[in-house]
């Protein structure tokens, strides 16, 4: 990974070098604190940078501290105006990832949220694609369990809680897999290491509820509302059971970091014909132009740098 060249510590943008903690930092020791992930698309027409959706990763930011009993004393659009302030600092003319996080701060001993001071660092850096394969992935469904909500609460980006997405993606990869599907404590399909994930049966599309402990994923939401705006199809939210995934038509993983993911093959089982399926195909091809700012009609998704 390149490394930023500033970030925003202690309240104000920085040199990189100058965003340290100490090593007894709570966070660092007890995996307190949140985390978000957005992107920025560069637009080689208009050469402009823009955020795709920032106020909603921002409100889960702040809905994932509240979890954590963190408050930081800032509002969505303050957090906004500060990733702008960061990323014309750093001037980047390509797609970034931009990782907010908010940590408990104080350094010393004691397992606790109450009472520990919060901060909030903001850095960025270039970014590409994450999945490799992204158009034919084969994926396992992992031996590991996600995180039940009444474990950690799953609906946010608890740093301690990727200490499990870590495990299922290193046992998939090492496995010879490029991701996993995960089950959660009532054996039903949640999602991938840091993805969620749909499927096609019979021309409708399903994907898990935000009570099968999944991430309320902001890549989910808006292909949930590109597929029934756009494609007329019909959504559904329910559980997904282990072995549909075996006998549905299309299957595909949705992310901020990994966008859309087409499956194609399960536990060595082709999905449908074992190849992407024109569903996957025809989301994928929508949520490219949609994020990169070329659909007027989604227009206030797209935040300008
Ligand atoms: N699930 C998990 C566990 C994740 O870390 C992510 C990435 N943030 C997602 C799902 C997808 O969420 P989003 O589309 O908001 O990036």
């Amino acid at each position: 990974m390149d490394l930023p060249k500033h970030a925003y510590f202690r309240g104000k943008i920085v040199p990189y070098s100058e965003a340290r903690v100490g090593v007894a930092t709570h966070a660092l020791n007890y995996g307190t604190a949140v985390f978000g992930g957005l992107r920025g698309y560069w637009n080689e027409e208009r050469g402009k940078l823009y955020l795709f959706r920032p106020y909603d990763h921002y409100r889960r930011l702040l809905h994932s501290a509240r979890m954590m009993c963190m408050d930081i004393g800032r509002s969505e659009e303050d957090l906004i105006q500060i990733t702008i302030d960061l990323l014309r600092v750093e001037g980047y003319q390509t797609d970034v990832y931009v990782r907010p996080l908010i940590y408990k701060a104080e350094e010393g001993i004691g397992v606790r949220l109450h009472g520990i001071k919060d901060d909030l660092t903001i850095f960025a850096v270039p970014f590409g694609s994450y999945v490799k394969n992204d158009t034919n992935a084969h994926v396992t469904i992992s031996s590991w369990r996600r995180v039940d909500d009444n474990v950690i609460p799953a609906r946010g980006k608890v740093s301690g809680a990727y200490a499990n997405s870590a495990l299922i993606k290193t046992d998939a990869v090492r496995a010879g897999f490029d991701e996993a599907l995960v089950l959660d404590q009532n054996g039903h399909i949640s999602e991938g290491s840091a993805m969620n994930v749909f499927m096609v049966r019979d021309g409708v599309l399903i994907t898990p509820p935000v009570t099968d402990n999944i991430l309320e994923g902001i890549t989910r939401r808006s292909v949930i509302e590109l597929a029934r705006r756009e494609l007329g199809l019909e959504v559904v939210e329910r559980s997904i059971d282990r072995t549909e995934v075996f006998i549905c038509d299309e299957l595909f993983m949705t992310g901020t970091a990994a966008q859309i993911v087409a499956v194609t093959r399960v536990d060595h089982r082709p999905v449908g014909d074992g190849v992407m399926g024109p569903i996957t195909t025809r989301l994928r091809e929508l949520f490219g132009e949609v994020v990169r700012a070329r659909n007027p009609k989604y227009a206030d998704w797209n935040v300008e740098v």
